[in-house]
């Protein structure tokens, strides 16, 4: 890093969360990936057994939406959307499921929004014989119900969340009965159910940790070798940012050769316009979860009771962002941009009617900087090289083109007065 990085923090003392602390929800040899000093960490045999289900995955240059465009640039794209799940979730999934079976963890517990991650981390688990408890967020659970059916298929338990499993979802029911739940809740409860298990479960998380991050970057590793492949080098990267975790495993490959090769690529971070923590937030120390349960982590963030509006890219309504990518962009390495929700749709269409593939709507926000980046280099009649991850494919986010396709999706604008209102409760700490 060439930025120092603030440590997580206790919830509760607010001072420097030791490994104890954490090893009530994650086993030992991942809290030691979290900050560990090793430039390398070794992909474990038993994960890449499994990862050849599905890696390599592709690098394609897209000639006919270059075409299409008129644009001289040259537009590549990686497809994490041909793993099992349909997204670059199993690469950190499996990865988690092995280092937990290797600690002897029975079951993990974890949350879901629309069961992207639930669904990666359901197959990961039957891989390796661990049983799962999936919190979903409910408005998913009621409404979203086919990868709910991929989860039970592979043995997990899914609970709606709020739910009657733990206290704090049973104090959040009695508060409000038809509560939808939230991201932030679902993790809270999934986080207290590991908690309280007295060691027999563990907790994981899809995103936002730095070993997330670190299990991604066999994402970028391979696109480096694969533009050697095609003879090209990259002018910029780019990628969705939810929590940061598809952005990082795609892109800190690339930083990696810009600050150790002279490279000058530039890093583009692209979000929602309705959930921009990335440039609109505030760099601090947060709670990563909305009952103030989680470590305290400094980031870019919303503030942890900022409720995010219903969004059609679900993955990308997270209130912080990972600290690492954070630091990042707070230190100038990397470039962080908002999209608005229906030209976002449009890029996505456009680039299915050249390309074939229909991305996932977080994917489509990358899509949208790729294109307009395109379109700055034909105006300037300029051949710049533009790769960027297509993070998933949308086959279970249809709904999502039909209410693009039927005029019901609207734009949201900055939310500023919830946002602010989020930010009057930010723990108070020591740290800088
Ligand atoms: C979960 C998800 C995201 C958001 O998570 P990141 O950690 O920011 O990558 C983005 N795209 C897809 C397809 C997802 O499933």
């Amino acid at each position: 890093m060439p930025v120092p990085m603030s440590p997580p923090l206790h919830p509760g003392t607010k001072q420097p969360a030791d490994p104890e602390f954490l090893s009530a929800l994650f086993p030992m040899s991942l809290i030691m990936q979290e900050m560990s000093p090793e430039r390398w960490i070794e992909i474990p045999e038993p994960v890449r057994e499994i990862y050849r289900l599905w890696r390599p995955t592709p690098m394609f240059r897209a000639v006919r939406l270059e075409k299409a465009l008129g644009t001289p640039a040259h537009i590549y794209y990686k497809y994490e959307g041909v793993s099992p799940a349909g997204s670059h979730k199993p690469n950190t999934a499996v990865a988690q499921a092995f280092y937990n079976k290797e600690a002897g963890t029975k079951a993990l517990t974890t949350e879901t929004g629309a069961g992207q991650w639930g669904s990666a981390l359901s197959m990961a688990c039957k891989f390796f014989g661990l049983d799962l408890e999936v919190y979903m967020v409910r408005v998913s659970y009621d409404s979203k119900p086919y990868r709910r059916y991929i989860m039970e298929s592979f043995g997990a338990q899914v609970y709606p969340s709020p739910s009657t499993n733990t206290e704090y979802g049973r104090g959040v029911l009695a508060a409000d009965p038809h509560s939808n739940g939230s991201l932030g809740i679902a993790i809270s409860e999934a986080v207290i159910a590991a908690a309280s298990s007295g060691g027999a479960k563990k907790y994981s998380l899809g995103s936002v940790l730095g070993h997330v991050l670190m299990h991604q970057t066999v994402i970028g590793l391979e696109a480096l070798e694969q533009m050697e492949m095609a003879g090209e080098y990259p002018d910029m990267v780019i990628g969705c940012t939810g929590g940061g975790s598809n952005f990082a495993g795609f892109c800190y490959p690339f930083l990696h050769q810009n600050l150790t090769k002279g490279h000058k690529t530039r890093i583009i971070a692209v979000e929602p316009a309705a959930c921009p923590s990335l440039t609109k937030g505030r760099f601090a120390y947060d709670y990563g979860d909305t009952a103030a349960m989680a470590p305290i982590v400094k980031m870019f963030t919303l503030g942890h009771t900022f409720m995010p509006p219903g969004i059609h890219a679900g993955g990308l309504r997270y209130h912080g962002m990972a600290p690492s990518l954070s630091a990042l962009v707070d230190g100038g390495y990397i470039e962080a941009r908002a999209v608005m929700q229906r030209p976002t749709f449009a890029a996505a269409l456009e680039f299915a009617a050249s390309e074939g593939i229909l991305p996932a709507p977080e994917a489509a926000h990358a899509v949208r900087a790729a294109i307009d980046e395109a379109l700055l280099c034909k105006r300037d009649n300029v051949k710049k090289v533009i790769a960027f991850n297509l993070c998933g494919h949308g086959h279970f986010d249809m709904a999502a083109y039909d209410a693009y396709h039927t005029g019901k999706l609207q734009d949201y604008e900055y939310p500023a007065a919830a946002v602010n209102e989020a930010m009057t409760h930010l723990p108070q700490v020591d740290f800088a």
